[in-house]
């Protein structure tokens, strides 16, 4: 596909194999966000990336949920690993609607989303979601001394063997955040989201890093109509529902005050905004690009969209097709502008 960087190295070497020198666990986590419901789509996942990953090291699973895991949820789960398994309840202060959110202003604001289709609006819990992942996860007192995690949302699919410690890369290349597929957004969505990021940044221009990715956030040329309904926003983003992450990057000063100053606009709950944007945009501005990085081995789905290398460790998905099949999702892939304004990462 267009916008493939040429000659990236897989990793060929045994330097990240298990079982050798040096292959003690990162202080990591496997994450996940489910409800009780979803055993059996989380069982599925688990079930991937247990054998193509997590069986060779067993790092910990870490659940969170708004309300008590049962009993099904914990044994079934527990099933699927040798991992230690964790089941935490999210804190009410870090779940509810904040108070400043009107309720009548809310309630007005969903319907003029729903009149531009927007999927979920009108659930007030994916709201919670996305503002849960945007800005509360990694304070959960269970995290409180681990660095770094994987998220991993129930259904989703893990095609590749993977033989190499991903937290051990991430750490020993300095990575702050890994991603497998980028795309464009619904701009209805966030129309509010780049005009408040425009005003937090006029009060906290120090917050901008030197090598950052403004040019990819703000790009026009290729869908000028998502960059006008976002205000100047390409809408191009991280698709979060995979993250390979440093926690200490959400933990620093420029992104807790960036969190804080959208939550008190509001725009979680009278607009839709997603966690894949507050995250891509704050690390767009906040990070150094080139500590961002494209794991193009990890074959992943989460429908319709996929990442699929041409390797023969992989099993299940075709190659060379980001998006199976489905021609007309191919322009959502934001990868080539990824490539062109910021390089490889
Ligand atoms: P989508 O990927 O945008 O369609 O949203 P999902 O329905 O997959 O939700 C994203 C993640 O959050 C998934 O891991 C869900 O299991 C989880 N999730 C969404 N809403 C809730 C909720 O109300 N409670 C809990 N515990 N998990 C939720
Ligand atoms: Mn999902």
């Amino acid at each position: 596909p267009t916008g493939e960087p040429e000659g990236i190295l897989m990793h060929a070497s045994n330097e990240y194999a298990p079982g050798i020198e040096n292959s003690a666990r990162i202080n990591a986590t496997l994450l996940a966000l489910v409800r009780n419901e979803e055993v059996d789509g989380m069982v599925q996942a688990m079930r991937d990336l247990e054998r193509t990953w997590n069986h060779k090291f067993n790092y910990p699973w870490t659940f969170f949920n708004d309300v008590p895991f049962s009993e099904e949820f914990k044994t079934k789960t527990q099933n699927e690993t040798k991992a230690e398994c964790k089941y935490e309840l999210i804190p009410k202060e870090h779940w509810e609607m904040p108070s400043w959110i009107n309720k009548d202003l809310y309630d007005e604001s969903i319907k003029l989303l729903l009149d531009e289709k927007i999927q979920y609006a009108d659930k007030i819990s994916y709201h919670q979601m996305c503002r849960w992942n945007s800005g509360m996860f990694y304070k959960h007192p269970a995290l409180a001394d681990t660095q770094f995690y994987w998220r991993v949302e129930p259904n989703v699919h893990f095609f590749c063997d993977v033989d190499y410690d991903v937290f051990r890369y991430m750490q020993d290349n300095n990575k702050t955040y890994g991603f497998t597929i980028n795309l464009y957004d619904a701009p209805q969505s966030i129309p509010t989201l780049w005009p408040e990021t425009l005003k937090f940044l006029a009060e906290h221009p120090e917050y901008i890093h030197e090598n950052n990715a403004m040019d990819w956030l703000t790009d026009s040329i290729r869908r000028p109509d998502h960059n006008k309904k976002a205000n100047g926003y390409s809408t191009c983003h991280f698709w979060s529902n995979f993250e390979i992450a440093d926690m200490r990057f959400w933990r620093s000063k420029a992104y807790d005050d960036y969190f804080n100053h959208l939550d008190r606009a509001g725009g979680f709950f009278y607009e839709r905004w997603g966690d894949a944007p507050v995250h891509s945009i704050g690390l767009g501005l906040f990070e150094d690009s080139s500590r961002i990085h494209w794991f193009r081995d990890i074959g992943y789905q989460h429908v319709p969209f996929l990442n699929c290398p041409n390797s023969n460790k992989c099993k299940g998905c075709t190659a060379g097709k980001p998006f199976e099949g489905e021609s007309f999702l191919q322009k959502e892939d934001c990868r080539p502008n990824w490539f062109k304004f910021v390089g490889m990462g």
